[in-house]
């Protein structure tokens, strides 16, 4: 696919820039350009440019608006120490969003086309990465039926996009654990539907069970399998992981309703080459509870792009709540954290090939 490139005439000013650059929280401030293409039935992929960032017209009957036929993605371009970019991995986010669009009956981008899109629109933008500690570029590409009908049905007009929106630490403050609710109501997935594709209709039914959380004191919610209410399966957006006593990393294997994480897949290489025992299975929620009180799980830990990885301390549910270790992030958890951000931050050689450089 050929991109033609349509510089901004009017980017942010440098002051402007670095005002917003100064403290850009999380998804509130965008790049000065955007990547889009549109495909059809009958064109195939065409209309690929770089172009200033801008709103985009919908036609109310959108099938978008009406059916959810969506999907997207979100990956970092990280400064490098010599002032240079590097994106982590893209070319899983590449093919995980193939995967989702399978899915959702979309059509696949090719996974080239989609990684020289970003470190197109990195490029472009590079004066937008942050150079803050744990401060990155975040990318979010998303494709979406935008055929004008109310015919249920794959849509024969797709819009992809990319926009590009720099990002601070995704928990404000010191690296503070949080707490998680165990919804009894409601599931985020189930066997057969999407759970394994990144749609917003996940995000959407997780919205109801993450104000709960909230009400109940806890800072996100944790869902549990859909048949027994039993198998832990992952929180709204990060996968999750328990450290056992014997140097064990233990995440709930990819059984169709989990999210395949690419921070995932990274911490759980990280994690056998520092030796430790790894495991991809089904996790009881008794056996946190259990092991919790025990000792036997020392250290609970979230792991996705946006959020990195985060220590979860305490596991509360109607009339109860147990606390793994001493409630502070574990040293497990920290020495992961600091190895997957080392090599995202291009502070420590790169085995795996895992950084692109952009620049
Ligand atoms: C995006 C996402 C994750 C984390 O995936 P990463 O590739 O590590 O960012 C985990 N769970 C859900 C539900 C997600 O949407």
């Amino acid at each position: 696919m050929e991109f033609e490139i349509q510089a901004n005439g009017q980017p942010l000013h440098a002051d402007a820039r670095a005002a917003l650059l100064a403290g850009p929280g999380f998804g509130r401030i965008f790049t000065d350009h955007m990547i889009s293409a549109r495909w059809t039935v009958d064109s195939g992929w065409h209309e690929a440019r770089l172009q200033p960032y801008a709103p985009i017209v919908l036609d109310p009957a959108a099938a978008v608006l009406h059916y959810s036929q969506s999907v997207f993605e979100g990956l970092k371009a990280y400064r490098q120490p010599d002032g240079g970019v590097a994106l982590f991995r893209p070319g899983r986010n590449a093919a995980r969003m193939s995967a989702s669009c399978r899915r959702l009956a979309l059509p696949e981008l090719p996974e080239d086309d989609f990684v020289s899109a970003c470190e197109l629109l990195v490029r472009e933008d590079a004066a937008w990465v942050p150079k803050g500690d744990g401060e990155s570029l975040y990318l979010r590409p998303l494709m979406f039926a935008d055929e004008i009908s109310l015919m249920v049905h794959p849509s024969d007009a797709v819009r992809f996009l990319i926009i590009a929106s720099p990002a601070g630490r995704y928990f404000p403050g010191e690296l503070r654990p949080i707490s998680l609710w165990l919804t009894q109501d409601y599931v985020r997935a189930t066997p057969g539907g999407t759970g394994a594709a990144k749609c917003g209709g996940n995000y959407a039914a997780s919205l109801v069970p993450q104000r709960e959380a909230v009400a109940n004191g806890c800072d996100q919610v944790v869902f549990v399998d859909a048949v027994e209410h039993r198998w832990v399966d992952e929180l709204a957006g990060s996968n999750i992981f328990f450290v056992l006593d014997d140097a064990t990393v233990v995440t709930p294997e990819l059984s169709g309703a989990i999210l395949p994480g690419v921070t995932r897949d990274a911490v759980l290489q990280l994690a056998r080459e520092a030796g430790m025992n790894v495991q991809e299975r089904l996790v009881d929620i008794d056996e946190w509870r259990e092991g919790a009180r025990s000792g036997r799980i020392t250290e609970v830990f979230a792991g996705g792009t946006a959020a990195v990885i985060t220590p979860i301390s305490t596991l509360k549910w109607p009339g109860g709540q147990v606390t793994a270790g001493d409630g502070n992030a574990g040293p497990v958890t920290l020495a992961l954290r600091t190895a997957l951000m080392d090599l995202q931050y291009g502070r420590k050689p790169d085995p795996h090939g895992w950084r692109r450089r952009v620049l």
